[in-house]
């Protein structure tokens, strides 16, 4: 049941070949098998799911079945989920019940999908590892004892071992594109706006995007059908219709004009990741595309501008942690100072203090012309360059990550380090593109992605361009042994 796709999930209940119930049990039977193993998931939801399902079946007698009824997936962290914890991978958030729900996952309910329960995250969304988690590190499924990526590592994991057919990420600086990459999972991080952002917990406001994991494009398809459109509550979610992505993916990829940004294959670049990245643009050349180098010659700006912008909105967004509304409350303050100021420390790890500080600084007064000015500079001709590409080329290709999966704890002592496996991807969320990471093969037993940047609200596109790849090859079927 588990090598099914989504769509294929979709087919077999619409053919009554198996139930809701059936499907979600055999999941959750998954997840306690595996999750010990993996630690891809923070909560489950065992009781709500056999719940969902059971109204999902009685949905479907009725006849009023939604696009995606009775199919389980799982939600990244950062999703408020009403009467669910919601923690952001945070020891600030372990105790937090929301008591609302985020868009997103309110409009996959509406369409019928069964939720198995919110997945591990680096804190807040902030790291490439899923290391700065409160609740441990997550193990990726093809090496025990190599990260996942981040921050979205949890729904990556859980989608490469099969616990959970699909998954929901969010990408602020390439928290979907990298995992999915480490991972073998196909991973889309839409138009900024495209979206809405209206209770995902906020990191940088002017970045964050929610997107599908799954195993395919096509599926990826059929979740941003669902997840795509305006929302009054979010006045930065666009006003554009939203095709059926899943109509578009049969189109003929002759002639399309790829770019490949010289700065993506640089020196930074492991030579075993751009060998599998070269097959994979092979296999474009031969299904007819067209390919040519390009220049974004303020591309390798991008990681130091980000690490200005994303903590000066951080520090900002979490000053709402306070202590005193909700979240993590030291139990015998002195006074009101010691309060705010000891919850505070208690209740985040050393990464997102470390941004607040930079964030703090950045935005201080006499400093934030030198460094947040000069950074939003540094975004707007990252966009340019993008911009002039775009005149040329229909998508850009590259790797999404510098390397497979490194080792839980090589990178966690260097942030600097950690903070250049997203030079890659990070440009992409400074001027608000689309993107999407698809499996492109191995290096000694570990996945590499190919990562398809588009115009904005080019996402048809990006997952047709997708999904032609997935029709010629069969990275994206391969599944770690011992989860088969
Ligand atoms: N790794 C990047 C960071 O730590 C991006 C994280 C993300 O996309 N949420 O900020």
């Amino acid at each position: 049941m588990h090598t099914k796709t989504l769509s294929e999930l979709k087919t077999g209940l619409a053919k009554a070949e198996f139930s809701s119930v059936e499907l979600t049990e055999y999941y959750l039977q998954r997840i306690e098998r595996h999750n010990p193993d993996l630690n891809c998931f923070i909560t489950t939801t065992a009781e709500l799911a056999r719940k969902l399902a059971i109204e999902a079946d009685q949905k479907r007698k009725k006849g009023d079945a939604g696009s995606l009824n009775g199919i389980p997936i799982a939600h990244k962290d950062i999703f408020c989920t009403e009467g669910v914890r919601t923690s952001c991978g945070s020891r600030m958030l372990d105790n937090f019940i929301a008591p609302y729900e985020s868009t997103v996952t309110a409009k996959l309910a509406q369409a019928g999908v069964v939720m198995l329960g919110k997945t591990n995250m680096d804190e807040f969304a902030m790291g490439s590892s899923n290391e700065t988690s409160f609740y441990g590190p997550v193990k990726n499924p093809w090496d025990f004892e190599r990260v996942p990526g981040g921050s979205s590592g949890g729904s990556a994991a859980a989608v490469a071992a099969r616990l959970a057919p699909a998954t929901t990420g969010t990408d602020t600086g390439g928290s979907i594109r990298q995992p999915a990459s480490l991972c073998n999972v196909t991973g889309l991080k839409p138009t900024y706006g495209r979206v809405s952002r209206y209770g995902m917990i906020a990191f940088a406001s002017s970045l964050d995007q929610g997107g599908p994991m799954a195993a395919t494009a096509e599926d990826c398809a059929l979740l941003l059908n669902v997840m795509a459109g305006l929302d009054a509550k979010d006045s930065t979610s666009v006003d554009l219709p939203v095709p059926d992505y899943s109509a578009n993916l049969n189109k003929s990829i002759k002639g399309l004009k790829i770019g490949l940004p010289k700065q993506f294959f640089d020196s930074g670049l492991d030579q075993n990741v751009a060998r599998s990245i070269q097959q994979a643009l092979d296999e474009y050349k031969v299904a007819g595309a067209k390919l040519m180098e390009i220049d974004l010659p303020n591309m390798p700006l991008s990681v130091p501008a980000y690490y200005v912008v994303a903590p000066a909105e951080c520090s900002s967004n979490l000053s709402r942690f306070d202590g005193v509304r909700y979240g993590y409350r030291v139990s015998d303050p002195q006074d009101l100072e010691d309060m705010y100021k000891r919850s505070r420390g208690e209740g985040f790890g050393a990464e997102v203090k470390r941004r607040i500080m930079i964030g703090t600084y950045a935005l201080s007064a006499g400093y934030y012309d030198a460094y947040y000015k000069k950074a939003q500079q540094l975004r707007r001709l990252i966009s340019d360059d993008f911009k002039q590409a775009f005149t040329k080329v229909d998508v850009i290709m590259g790797p999404a990550s510098p390397t497979t999966a490194f080792k839980i704890g090589e990178k966690s002592d260097d942030p600097v380090a950690m903070y250049l496996s997203d030079i890659y991807t990070i440009a992409v969320n400074l001027a608000g593109l689309p993107g999407i990471t698809i499996p492109a093969g191995f290096v000694q037993g570990l996945p590499t992605g190919l990562q398809i940047i588009g115009k904005h609200f080019d996402e048809a596109r990006l997952l047709n361009v997708a999904h032609q790849y997935q029709q010629r090859t069969d990275w994206h079927q391969q599944v770690p042994n011992i989860f088969k």
